[in-house]
């Protein structure tokens, strides 16, 4: 591949490199723990190599999976490749990568982490609770700089945010953290729309189980990073365990492939239903960045390329009424996660963010819609027929009873 290769091009042909010369055309699914050492010399260097986290020489043994796994070094590669990264380090969930992140701050003796909220519920748990030894300040984007302190080890955000869907300027969050790498969850936004390394964050990371993955069948995390901290990250992994197995590597590799397809499909059908949404009687707001108004401070064209599949919808009516629209739709499924091929709906004040303290938890009658492959006209009339069953209609137990 050239160097000058654009998005889509990467997105096929990265990770693939020597199969050719292998006489095979797709990544060969490697299932061994272990892997045979030529001599006691050889393996132990090799053990050592990469227990510090280094690369797999040529002609080295692997040694053993929780150390180095080919098939997943590929999808990390890839990954990497799309992101402008040096390296990516991949794990067992978004939540282990996220983990390991944070241990390994710990570990160089910054616990301190200035997060922005909104974030994942997850996220927001895990800092809240102080689980893996971090401390944590809240801020919202103009209170980084205050924030920060002598032992402060990351700045976290994510932007397009969750749920809300609101944007957030990294350049001005690292120009502000003075320093202190920051943390992008690029989950939403994936490589296609947005490469936060690129504007001087240090670390972006994504559930891969959401788009990178894409079809709503598998588990797993990856971090784009700097070579320092790729090294780091691998040390925490090989010493934690959170792999990604080598079936799951081999199922988000595939992802990566048809990624940029995927998103801007996704994203052309979520901007055109948010767009027929906005003058539903039933919908108080609806949250999406490309919509007018919505990103005041001009980010999508200079920051991201895109406001993404993702549109959060205020429904009239509080609690009850976005409860009723989750249960209504018919077409798009009631579930938790995103990123899929199927569209779904969920409440995330009873769901996601239900460990989220009140007072950062997202409105009572906020739904969040992921967008899926289905066409444009078949959602609309299910999340119109939602509505009116949730909203405008009196409710169906009562009429059917008379
Ligand atoms: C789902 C999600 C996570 C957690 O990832 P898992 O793969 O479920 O562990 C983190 N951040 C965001 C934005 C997510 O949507």
């Amino acid at each position: 591949m050239r160097n000058d290769a654009r998005l889509e091009t990467i997105a096929v042909h990265s990770g693939m490199e020597g199969l050719r010369e292998l006489g095979q055309h797709i990544p060969p699914i490697d299932l061994s723990t272990t892997f045979p050492l030529p001599d006691v010399e050889s393996g132990g260097e090799a053990y050592e190599q990469l227990a510090m986290g280094g690369d797999l020489l040529p002609g080295q043994s692997a040694v053993y999976q929780r150390l180095w796994q080919p098939g997943v070094a590929r999808f990390e590669d890839g990954l990497a490749a799309l992101e402008n990264a040096e390296g990516a380090v991949a794990f067992s969930t978004g939540m282990a990568a996220l983990s390991a992140c944070l241990l390994a701050s710990v570990i160089a003796g910054k616990p301190h982490v200035v997060a922005l909220r909104p974030l994942y519920g997850g996220t927001d748990h895990v800092l809240e609770t102080g689980l893996l030894g971090t401390t944590v300040t809240w801020v919202d984007a103009d209170g980084v700089s205050a924030a920060i302190r002598t032992d402060t080890g990351l700045v976290i955000l994510e932007t397009p945010a969750n749920p809300t869907l609101e944007l957030v300027d990294i350049r001005r969050v690292v120009e502000d953290a003075r320093g202190v790498p920051v943390l992008v969850d690029n989950t939403f936004a994936t490589p296609v729309l947005q490469q936060p390394l690129d504007l001087g964050a240090t670390l972006s990371l994504h559930s891969a189980t959401k788009y990178l993955g894409g079809h709503g069948d598998v588990m797993g995390g990856v971090v784009a990073t700097n070579r320092d901290w790729m090294t780091r990250l691998r040390q925490v992994r090989a010493l934690t365990g959170g792999l990604l197995h080598p079936l799951a590597a081999y199922l988000l590799h595939r992802g990566l492939r048809t990624l940029p397809v995927r998103v801007r499909a996704q994203q052309e059908t979520a901007g055109e239903l948010a767009r027929r949404l906005v003058d539903h009687p039933g919908v108080l707001r609806v949250m999406y960045p490309g919509l007018p108004g919505q990103d005041p401070a001009g980010l999508i064209g200079t920051q991201s390329r895109g406001a993404g599949s993702l549109i959060a919808l205020d429904i009239a009516g509080g609690y009850a009424s976005a409860a009723r629209f989750a249960e209504a739709c018919e077409l798009i499924t009631h579930a938790v996660s995103l990123g899929g091929i199927d569209s779904l709906v969920q409440h995330p004040a009873s769901l996601t963010h239900r460990p989220v303290v009140p007072e950062a938890r997202p409105g009572a009658g906020i739904v969040r819609l992921s967008i899926g492959l289905e066409h444009v006209d078949d959602l609309t009339a299910d999340l119109v027929g939602a509505l009116d069953a949730a909203v405008l209609s009196t409710p169906r137990s009562v009429s059917a009873t008379g």
